[in-house]
């Protein structure tokens, strides 16, 4: 067992799914919703659910505990000259291994591959690897199968394959080589395959039941795994005929490489519209320079989130914000939309040979929703419940569109939904969101977030001097237990849009945390992929407020991630059900609304001495969309 001291906090981390945060982040800070609002009481149904809610609400309870103490240090009047991780000494790998061997855990990086050939061949060697692992387990006789030679050789088997897979992931998604992007999907495809035939190995099976067989008494997370392991070989369809099996592997396999194609489709499409300077009238001179591609002509690629989000958030002409909202809602649309077509007649094909009504009773099963009808009834209900407030919202939206000079229509469309909420935010509340990103260079952003996580989980975030990755401009961090100084694992930080990158924010599992079969604890690698403003010439990269709010959110992951002392991958750090995993993250971005928290780091980066004023609105009815406090500037936030 890993020596771990217990932790202030509560780990939420128990079951499995993804990570993946790909809602439109206007929509994503739209909607957070209390976990104790009505709408979800159905899925209150089954006490495990309840104990989780109620594990929420305590988390939630000690976070605003906690932060209130962090907010009391943080509310001191800046420094000028906050220290900043930049200047923080970088620690060594090799000195934080050693330091992990105390605690017995291990900490390791990703070896990353440097030339597709390489890709290839890791890829073959894992498999090859993992192969002879399932023979052993194959081998096993009835007489003997243990748990530990059965199910928990099983989990090994996906937690070393995985961090190849989580790995040629990352290259796929993130390198800025297109051959290693294109190596990365190829090892992709191979290792989903890999990881879809491992259900079908009937003689690992056999194995496994021969343990089951005899009825063993399990607790706690052993019996979970078992009950994982059993679940997983039903949803396979291993008690069906041969005939359906091998139809349901190869659609199981086919769907997985449509899935992989998919997505990197849609990262690598590029969506660049021309423009006049006319057609981008409410932008900046800066924007300007930096989208000027001809005479009178800028280009912005509606692919590129900081380019688009900023254009969409301040172009006054719908005309212009309507083509690249289209443009970016239908990019790969010729590759994509015949993928997507084939997609759902394959699932509804596996949902129907595997006994399900659907394809959404199918994926809703193995989460909280349970089916598919329980989760289209909380939407429903959720959409029931936020009607008034949102009726009340869309007609401030329609007043500020009217208001403006030359106004046709007050209808607010897709396209207007970022222009429209900053001119609110204006009008209404003297917030203008541009100006304010002079406040937020992202470095001291990340240091005041630090800073907050360093206090609410009691670790420290270190930088650490690290071995080549996939990408020169990525860093890596150490988050170590503040007392101990136990390593707990580690993160990359790869912060900027490039051509061919994944195009959203997400965090990217490396490397699960759990028991390794020789008892030492492995301690989790992360990696954030996100796409912020990037640094030009003259100046820092600068955030939005949103963005805050996206750093904070995401962070919440890594933390998630890291902070895990489960036994077994599958239930490590976010592998939680789906319908669960966003829990941590949309709780913890909350403290990127709260005025302390900004005050703690915000500032100009030309004079970080100079700082916004902000008033906190408590009362609902000046509240707009967000969910406890909107903000305001006390006086013009160009100058102050
Ligand atoms: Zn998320």
């Amino acid at each position: 067992m890993p020596q771990m001291r217990p932790r202030k906090t509560v780990n939420i981390s128990v079951a499995s799914c993804e990570n993946d945060c790909k809602w439109p982040l206007q929509f994503k800070n739209f909607v957070i919703i209390p976990l104790s609002a009505k709408p979800f009481w159905p899925f209150l149904e089954r006490t495990e659910n309840y104990i989780r809610l109620i594990v929420s609400l305590a988390v939630t309870a000690l976070l605003a505990f906690f932060f209130n103490c962090a907010a009391v240090r943080a509310d001191q009047p800046a420094k000028a000259e906050a220290p900043g991780l930049s200047s923080v000494p970088k620690l060594q790998l090799r000195d934080l291994q050693d330091q992990a061997a105390r605690f017995n855990s291990v900490l390791s990086l990703p070896e990353w591959e440097s030339t597709p050939a390489q890709v290839d061949a890791n890829v073959d060697a894992a498999i090859a690897e993992a192969n002879r692992q399932l023979e052993t387990i194959a081998q096993v006789d009835r007489k003997s199968a243990t748990f530990e030679n059965t199910v928990r050789a099983l989990n090994d088997v996906y937690a070393k394959i995985l961090q190849t897979g989580h790995r040629v992931g990352v290259l796929e998604q993130a390198h800025p080589d297109p051959k290693m992007r294109s190596a990365g999907l190829d090892a992709t495809q191979k290792i989903d395959e890999f990881l879809v035939g491992i259900d079908y190995r009937k003689d690992v099976y056999r194995s496994i039941k021969a343990y089951l067989d005899t009825n063993p008494h399990l607790e706690g997370q052993d019996a979970r795994l078992v009950e994982f392991a059993v679940r997983s070989y039903r949803r396979a369809g291993l008690a069906l005929p041969d005939e359906k099996q091998q139809k349901i592997e190869a659609l199981r396999k086919q769907l997985a490489s449509i899935q992989a194609h998919y997505l990197v489709n849609a990262n690598n499409a590029a969506a660049p519209l021309k423009f006049t300077k006319d057609e981008l009238e409410g932008v900046s001179d800066d924007f300007l320079k930096q989208a000027k591609t001809g005479e009178n002509e800028y280009t912005v690629d509606a692919n590129v989130p900081p380019q688009y989000i900023y254009a969409m958030t301040n172009c006054v002409k719908e005309e212009t914000r309507k083509s690249l909202c289209i443009a970016r809602d239908t990019r790969a649309r010729e590759k994509n939309l015949p993928l997507a077509t084939q997609a759902i007649e394959i699932r509804a094909q596996l949902a129907g040979l595997l006994g399900y009504e659907s394809w959404a009773d199918y994926q809703e099963e193995v989460k909280m929703a349970k089916t598919g009808k329980n989760a289209l009834n909380f939407e429903e209900q959720l959409k029931t419940a936020l009607e008034p407030k949102y009726q009340a919202e869309i007609s401030e939206l329609k007043k500020a569109k009217a208001s403006l000079p030359g106004a046709v229509s007050n209808e607010v469309k897709l396209w207007d939904w970022y222009f429209t909420s900053a001119l609110l935010q204006k009008q209404k509340y003297n917030i203008d969101t541009e100006a304010l990103r002079v406040y937020f260079p992202f470095d001291r952003v990340l240091d005041g977030m630090f800073k907050i996580y360093e206090h609410i989980f009691q670790v420290e975030i270190r930088p650490v001097d690290a071995p080549a990755a996939y990408e020169n401009d990525v860093k890596l961090y150490a988050v170590l237990d503040q007392q101990t100084h136990q390593p707990l694992g580690l993160f990359y930080l790869d912060l900027f849009p490039r051509p061919g990158k994944y195009n959203h924010f997400a965090n990217f599992a490396l490397i699960n945390g759990g028991l390794l079969p020789d008892g030492k604890y492995q301690r989790p690698v992360v990696d954030l992929i996100c796409n912020f403003p990037p640094p030009s010439s003259d100046k820092p990269s600068l955030a939005s407020q949103q963005d805050v709010v996206t750093i904070f959110h995401e962070f919440g992951h890594a933390m998630h991630a890291i902070l895990t002392t489960v036994n077994y991958v599958q239930f490590s750090g976010f592998n939680v059900p789906g319908d669960f995993v966003e829990a941590p993250s949309q709780m913890l971005e909350y403290f990127a609304w709260d005025k302390k928290v900004l005050d703690s780091f915000a500032g100009d980066y030309r004079d970080p001495s100079k700082r916004f004023r902000l008033k906190c609105w408590p009362s609902s009815k000046r509240q707009i969309w967000r969910p406890k406090h909107a903000l305001t500037v006390a006086s013009s936030p160009s100058v102050y």
